[in-house]
């Protein structure tokens, strides 16, 4: 007799022969068929690993809509006037990598459906995008300290 395990719904103890959860009703088996799954793979908890992935994402959405705020603010307030192209977009570049970095976050939080990615896919996919958008935030901090240099030595 294998050991049993747990349903996906209500978290009770049961055989990984039902088709249905006795205790709530869900449908055991073609819910694991459906997201690929085997019976030891989805009783695992999620890792530590994908909760610091939401926290880091969360981390880097916050940073960049600070920055945003901030930034936009200064632009705004300090009524920039552009000295031509080159300078427009200089200082709307570092919005643009923010905004990038902050969907890029987003998706790492809220992926395209848990259930469609297989676990370990689903890991790489939040890694990957947490990954690219630490860059894109990173990038967009050295520009943003770039055209604020600019900016301070424009000529008058
Ligand atoms: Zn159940």
């Amino acid at each position: 007799m294998a050991a049993n395990i747990q349903c996906p719904n209500c978290q009770q103890s049961i055989s990984p022969e039902a088709p249905v959860c006795p205790h709530c009703g869900t449908q055991i088996q073609s819910h694991m068929q459906q997201i690929g799954l085997t019976p030891g793979e989805l009783t695992q908890p999620l890792p530590d690993v994908v909760k610091q992935f939401d926290a880091s994402a969360t981390t880097n959405m916050t940073i960049a809509g600070v920055l945003i705020a901030f930034y936009s603010g200064a632009i705004f307030a300090g009524k920039v006037i552009s000295q031509g192209l080159l300078y427009s977009l200089l200082y709307a570049l570092p919005i643009v990598l923010l905004l990038i970095a902050i969907i890029l976050a987003l998706r790492v939080s809220y992926p395209d459906g848990y259930l469609t990615d297989e676990y370990l896919t689903l890991i790489k996919k939040k890694e990957k995008r947490l990954q690219s958008s630490s860059i894109f935030l990173e990038v967009a901090i050295g520009i943003l300290v770039i055209s604020v240099f600019v900016y301070l030595i424009r000529p008058a």
